[in-house]
């Protein structure tokens, strides 16, 4: 039961810990405690047929499980420092580059080679979306896709298997410091380290909470990304994905001077519920294999909003909008952007007479009594702005999903090794409020990994 590197969490950034802990220096021993459940095993039970909507799982299979809470993401790998985290604050921007790199490098190795990296260098799309003040990040997206993705973690957990003790259905109960490192406890049992690294994601948010509160780390809250999955037929964006996959715009309301973004665009694919602690809200995936493709795009439209006095809590703030559209529509709630402008609700009949067909069933609703107005404005002008480079967006057939919710966890207060202020006691990926992407969490458990074995 000791170990000289326990690891909690096997999201990325927890497998690529994992990884670069057994490839530098295959003596060490090292243990993953999963709360989720092993690959194989990871199965979401809405099949859209006998289960339509989420049955709110004990262990939540999108969010939870070996590969963590991308494992049945769409696998978009970006490679930035202009958004998904800020890791290059921690670190530099040159080496978080040169780290997301790096696992590109092995994702391709492990079952991703063939896939397509696209980039924002060079585009003329960037000059077109200026002209309207719409304003392009630039990034290298690798698609693996929703498929693929899944392959490379199957053979990441084949190859780490044999060299590393995984603990699935394990979810860690307390972390306290003892003399020359750290003991985890979990279902009773009692397990002791030298080092501890932390990648619980978003859903172990409030564990994370509650172990930075019991230990005395410093924290500051962080922001809360709030709006709608936008979905229309693919061939109003297809000039822009078909070059991009995945374009990040930028855009600063004339009406309140909010920023609006789109994030999280997935071609050809369909949109799907999420479950973050009992709270459902929407998010989106595509496949790579043009088989399991579907005549819509989506994407999400996100606010964000960051409290700090009196009142402190963003995510509260967010979680609170997402419960009342869970509680006006058993679930998410779908609007056609026609009967948003209009000020009437969506019903089963005008979506039924739409010119597109839902990827998810979502219940028919009215946005407008879920999202602030100033939200909703905000939202509804990004539309029209949009509609200017990528024409039919705002089609009265358009629809909106509701709410599409970004958690984002409290900063932890750690240095440029994401230690915090223990010896030993690393806080990475998600869960550390610094990363909120594929990429800046898999390279935080590289980077922790390699000054663990400089060490
Ligand atoms: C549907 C969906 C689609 C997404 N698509 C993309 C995408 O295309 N591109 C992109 O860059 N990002 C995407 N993301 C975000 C991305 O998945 C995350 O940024 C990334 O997985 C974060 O990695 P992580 O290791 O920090 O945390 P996670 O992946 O969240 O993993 C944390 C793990 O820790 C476990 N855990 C939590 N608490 C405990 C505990 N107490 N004890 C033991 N284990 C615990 C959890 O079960 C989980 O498996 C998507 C997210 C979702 C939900």
């Amino acid at each position: 039961m000791n170990y000289d590197v326990i690891i909690i969490g096997a999201g990325p950034g927890g497998i690529f810990s994992a990884y670069e802990l057994a490839k530098l220096n295959p003596e060490l021993k090292v243990a993953v405690f999963e709360a989720g459940h092993a690959l194989n095993k990871r199965h979401c039970p809405i099949d859209g047929e006998k289960v339509k909507t989420c049955i709110g799982c004990k262990s939540c299979s999108i969010m939870s499980g070996f590969g963590g809470a991308g494992a049945f993401s769409d696998g978009k790998y970006n490679i930035t420092n202009d958004f998904g985290g800020t890791l290059h604050e921690y670190i530099g921007k040159k080496k978080a580059l040169d780290l997301m790199k790096y696992v590109d490098d092995i994702n391709m190795a492990f079952g991703g080679e063939g896939t397509r990296l696209f980039s924002t260098a060079g585009t003329k799309f960037k000059r077109e979306c200026i002209m309207h003040d719409l304003h392009l990040l630039d990034a290298s997206v690798r698609h693996l896709g929703t498929d693929i993705n899944y392959v490379v973690l199957d053979n990441l957990y084949n190859f780490l298997k044999d060299k590393i003790d995984f603990f699935f259905d394990t979810p860690v109960d307390t972390v306290t410091r003892i003399e020359g490192g750290y003991q985890v406890t979990c279902k009773g049992e009692v397990y002791t380290c030298e080092k501890c690294i932390i990648s619980v994601g978003r859903i172990g948010s409030k564990w994370m909470e509650k172990v930075c509160k019991d230990m005395k780390i410093p924290t500051k809250s962080n922001r809360v990304d709030i709006g709608v999955r936008v979905e229309l037929p693919a061939e109003v964006f297809s000039h822009i994905t078909d070059e991009l996959y995945e374009s990040k715009i930028v855009y600063r309301t004339k009406q309140y001077g909010d920023r609006v973004r789109t994030f999280c665009m997935n071609p050809r694919g369909a949109v799907v519920n999420e479950n973050t602690n009992g709270i459902i809200t929407v998010n989106g995936h595509s496949y790579e294999d043009p088989a399991l493709q579907t005549g819509n795009t989506n994407f999400a439209l996100l606010v964000a909003k960051h409290f700090s006095e009196p009142f402190k809590d963003s995510n509260g703030y967010g979680e609170s909008i997402a419960r009342l559209s869970n509680m006006l529509g058993g679930g998410v709630i779908v609007q056609r952007f026609g009967d948003l402008i209009r000020g009437r609700r969506s019903n089963p009949v005008r979506i039924e007479e739409a010119f597109i067909t839902p990827t998810l069933k979502a219940t028919p609703g009215d946005l407008s009594l879920v999202l602030p107005k100033r939200i909703l404005d905000a939202i509804i002008e990004m539309i029209y702005a949009l509609d200017k480079v990528a024409p039919g967006t705002a089609n009265d057939d358009t629809l909106l999903y509701g709410v599409e919710v970004k958690f984002y966890n409290m900063e932890v207060e750690v240095d440029e090794n994401l230690e915090c202020c223990y010896d030993g006691l690393y806080i990475i990926g998600d869960g550390s409020g610094i990363t909120h992407s594929l990429s800046h969490a898999s390279a935080s458990g590289v980077h922790v990994a390699r000054n663990i074995c400089k060490q």
